[in-house]
């Protein structure tokens, strides 16, 4: 039966008060999963409102209260993963086995970080150069988040903010993507649980004007946006002076340097191109291999590739599920033709997969000797597709890696070290990873990209929700160090 959602809007379960509502579909089945109400503006200044009192409640509380309400809510976690999960992969597409349950165990873990993370966010004393003064630093809360999230890990992303935004003190209003949005509504009945003041986390999905509703709030002071470059430059020419936390799309490469070991970087490149179906920023979307370990890597990769188990996303078996909407399989179809064009030649895949319920099964694809200047190069594909590019040295390897404008997270594999560290000094990428996936990440690490697109997890996290202040004390103390009247 259709599932009727509700929006969770200042602690309260809500069908809104926009017009009407719209369909959340299956990309598995097409099924008609659930109808989500439409907000208003109305709703949003509500969400907005208790935001505020519940950041002025909690901006006062200890570090170590908050913590403890994390830690309680991460508890709550662990005993809805699977359910979650299953939410998740009928929504998204990723296979629950194989993924999403992980996925949503991750998520949760981003409570736990922060309540780790926030009980050692420290100030400094500072010194000064009159003898009675007093100066030291501490952290405040922003106040009120918008997080505006993607649907390629439409419960993990929103995570990463209200893990550490609630740690710190701040409130965070989720806006999810509208299709993708159940799985999200479910994780906010574990905070309402775990006991957080109303408003601490509202979860308000819909299409298009809730978003820019959002940015252009005077009761918002802070964006937290993960997705497309193009969504990201609208956000910021539309919040004004807010903080902002940007993270946007990735274009990585993944180099098999002349000493590397090929089978290893073949399962990698493999592994990177159909983790939840390509559509992941870290994904492998380049790899650049040395002209002399060509032929190699071509048999390797079609070897790894067999790993890749195309289907139903709720059967336990399946590694690879369908694309999550229209628009990313039509980009697919798109770079294909495009690189074919070219020049390039199709090992493998290279199509929509047929027999399936929807359309939106893709064929793992492998693409042979693509040119430089094919669209599947220069731009973020977002499916399950290694294109492979032919390097004649390390410095022409760097030289492909380097043109592109989205440097996020990219792979080297090498057995030499001083190999190894001449890639990292000269890959212009906010991660470089050796002789491992561009799909690898740890919850806590640093986290961004080389170009413009800036974060961190973890402790910098924490950072990032506070504002520094000063505080200076002006003290009467006697002259000569006596005992103040
Ligand atoms: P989009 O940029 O299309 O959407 C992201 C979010 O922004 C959605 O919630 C969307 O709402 C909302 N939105 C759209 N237009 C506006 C607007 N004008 N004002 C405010 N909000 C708006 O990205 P996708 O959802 O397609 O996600 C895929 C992209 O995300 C890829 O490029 C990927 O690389 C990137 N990404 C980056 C990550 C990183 O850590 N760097 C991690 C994961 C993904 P709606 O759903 O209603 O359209």
């Amino acid at each position: 039966m259709t599932k009727q959602l509700e929006l969770f809007i200042a602690g309260e379960w809500t069908k809104g008060t926009g017009d009407g509502s719209y369909e959340l579909r299956s990309p598995g089945t097409g099924e008609h999963l659930a109808d989500v109400p439409r907000a208003s503006q109305a709703d949003i200044d509500r969400a907005v409102a208790a935001a505020y009192a519940a950041s002025e409640e909690m901006r006062h509380w200890s570090a170590f209260e908050r913590a403890e309400l994390c830690l309680r809510a991460y508890e709550l976690w662990q005993g809805r993963v699977e359910e979650i999960a299953r939410i998740l992969t009928m929504e998204q597409g990723k296979p629950w086995r194989a993924e999403a349950i992980d996925d949503i165990a991750e998520s949760g873990d981003y409570l736990q970080i922060a309540a780790e993370d926030v009980k050692r966010m420290k100030g400094e004393l500072i010194p000064t150069t009159e003898r009675n003064r007093r100066m030291f630093t501490v952290r405040r809360p922003v106040g009120v988040w918008a997080a505006i999230t993607p649907w390629n890990f439409p419960v993990m992303i929103p995570m990463e903010t209200v893990g550490p935004g609630l740690a710190t003190g701040n409130a965070i209003i989720v806006k999810p993507p509208s299709h993708t949005c159940w799985a999200m509504l479910e994780a906010a009945r574990i905070i309402e649980e775990a006991g957080f003041p109303k408003g601490a986390l509202s979860v308000i999905p819909g299409d298009g004007d809730v978003g820019e509703w959002l940015v252009t709030h005077p009761g918002i002071q802070g964006i937290s946006f993960t997705g497309s470059s193009e969504t990201g430059k609208r956000i910021v020419a539309a919040m004004g002076l807010k903080r902002s936390i940007m993270e946007m799309s990735g274009n990585g490469p993944l180099i098999v340097a002349s000493d590397a070991d090929v089978e290893a970087a073949a399962v990698a490149a493999v592994y990177g191109a159909y983790y939840n179906a390509g559509q992941v920023c870290t994904a492998t979307e380049r790899v650049i291999v040395m002209d002399h370990l060509h032929d190699e890597f071509v048999d390797a990769t079609l070897k790894a590739a067999e790993a890749v188990r195309l289907g139903d996303p709720l059967d336990d078996e399946t590694t690879m599920g369908p694309l999550n909407n229209e628009p990313v399989a039509a980009k697919m179809d798109r770079h294909i033709s495009d690189a074919v064009g070219k020049g390039a030649e199709v090992l493998m895949g290279g199509g929509r997969a047929t027999g399936y319920t929807t359309n939106l099964y893709y064929e793992f694809t492998v693409l042979d000797r693509v040119p430089e200047d094919a669209l599947v190069s220069r731009e973020e594909s977002f499916g399950p597709v290694v294109p492979i590019l032919v390097a004649r040295d390390d410095e022409d390897a760097i030289g492909i890696a380097n043109r592109t404008h989205l440097g996020l997270q990219a792979a080297v594999f090498t057995n030499d070290v001083s190999k190894a560290f001449w890639y990292a000094d000269h890959i212009r990428s906010g991660t470089v990873i050796v002789n491992d996936s561009t799909d690898f990440w740890e919850t806590f690490q640093p986290f961004g990209g080389a170009a413009g697109t800036e974060t961190g997890w973890g402790r910098q996290r924490i950072e990032e929700f506070t504002d520094l202040q000063t505080v200076v004390f002006n003290l009467s103390l006697p002259p000569q160090g006596g005992v103040p009247a």
